[in-house]
């Protein structure tokens, strides 16, 4: 994340804050009407009954944590990230390759600031770290988006890749660049662009194998990623897992509200899909945008770090982008089944983490040798990992663990 952005996002925080504010008295009626749906399960099933919410998205945790909603819910409610953070399930083998490049063969690599962050597993020429390769005399440049590095790599002649990291929002602007042949010819494109929709069936189908637990009561889908896909590709969650899924926006009033929404189905016993995003996101979606993505980028099984293969979960360039395909260009093996290994570095529970399994308080590592000014795990790097946000705005234990209570 560039300067520009970051100042951006601080100021749309600022204007999210201002508006929860308003909205208080909104806010608390919500909080009562959950309750009173929470006593009415209560007196269904138990004082003791619990219930599981997935919020799969990092910008819904950030809200959440941020604005403390897990602290007005009714205890028997259990909100659990998912993996919806790209930056923290980005394998290290392609960080690894990264940096190799970068230092041995000179070239120039753009990134988003993250990902310029993220730790590697292994080391390579010392380096553990896009950052770390830099100090060490490799050009890695930070950029606000894939058109700066296009602009810059105009500039000069030498070999570059831009690292091409997120979900379904930002594919669209990825493809629109590749397909009108905007990609200068020392530039190449590292497609590391993942499918959401896998990832929350493969993540639901891990927590419900787990008897001990309850299950997942219904699931809060990702509006932005919803934009481009539309709600109607969260229909197959609904179906196979018979729970509801409501498709919500980010203000915290969003958040709460999908919560009440998922709450009442779940007292009538209905598995149905909303869409509580109304005014962004529509059955549909963005066709046009969903017509780019798939005009260049193929499906493929994927790999996602420290949780493995899913299938059908990530977009690689067709085969028509061969030359611009950063793994093809230089001759590098991709990753397959038989190559990947567990790629977290000791003691990080991040794969459980984003499979709603841990909560960051559950890593020993947590805010002692992994924090926001020095990640070790993926989950700590970007705004969207779980442990990053949990130390960033999280609760008066953690300031405890800090000394800062
Ligand atoms: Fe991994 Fe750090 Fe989170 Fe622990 S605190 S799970 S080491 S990212």
């Amino acid at each position: 994340m560039g300067d520009n952005e970051y100042e951006s996002s601080w100021r749309y925080i600022d204007y999210i804050e201002k508006i929860f504010r308003r909205n208080r008295e909104l806010a608390m009626k919500i909080v009562n009407k959950i309750n009173d749906l929470t006593d009415q399960i209560r007196r269904v099933y138990g004082e003791d009954h619990k219930i599981k919410i997935m919020n799969f998205c990092g910008t819904h945790e950030w809200t959440i944590v941020r604005y403390g909603i897990r602290s007005i819910l009714p205890r028997m409610i259990e909100l659990v990230a998912g993996p919806g953070c790209p930056v923290c399930v980005t394998p290290s083998y392609y960080i690894e390759r990264l940096i190799e490049y970068s230092l041995e063969e000179k070239i120039v690599v753009y990134t988003f600031g993250d990902v310029y962050r993220l730790r590697s597993v292994k080391p390579v020429k010392g380096a553990y770290s896009l950052s770390e390769a830099k100090a060490l005399g490799a050009d890695v440049r930070i950029v606000e988006g894939f058109a700066d590095a296009v602009r810059d790599s105009l500039g000069h002649k030498r070999e570059s890749v831009f690292v091409g990291i997120g979900f379904e929002t930002i594919a669209p602007g990825y493809a629109r660049y590749i397909l009108h042949n905007k990609i200068p010819n020392n530039m190449s494109f590292l497609s590391l662009v993942k499918l959401t929709p896998p990832a929350m069936f493969y993540s639901l189908e891990i927590l419900q194998d787990k008897p001990t637990e309850p299950v997942i009561a219904g699931v809060i889908a990702p509006g932005h990623v919803s934009t481009i896909i539309g709600a109607k590709s969260w229909r197959p969650v609904v179906e196979h897992f018979n729970i509801p899924v409501v498709v919500s926006g980010f203000e915290p009033i969003d958040v709460l509200i999908s919560i009440f929404y998922i709450l009442k189905l779940y007292v009538r016993g209905e598995a149905r899909l909303l869409i509580e995003y109304e005014r962004a996101v529509s059955w549909d979606g963005d066709l046009s945008a969903q017509s780019y993505i798939y005009k260049v980028f193929e499906v493929r099984d994927d790999v996602w770090r420290g949780i493995g293969y899913i299938p059908k979960s990530g977009l690689r360039l067709r085969e028509e982008y061969d030359k611009i395909d950063f793994l093809k260009r230089h001759g590098i093996k991709d990753l397959s089944p038989e190559t990947w290994a567990t790629d977290l570095s000791p003691g990080c529970r991040c794969a459980e983490i984003v499979l709603g399994k841990a909560l960051p308080r559950d890593c020993p590592l947590f805010m002692r040798k992994c924090t926001p000014e020095k990640p070790y795990g993926p989950c700590m790097v970007s705004i969207e990992g779980t442990c990053s946000i949990w130390a960033r705005y999280g609760s008066q234990e953690i300031l405890e663990m800090r000394g800062v209570s």
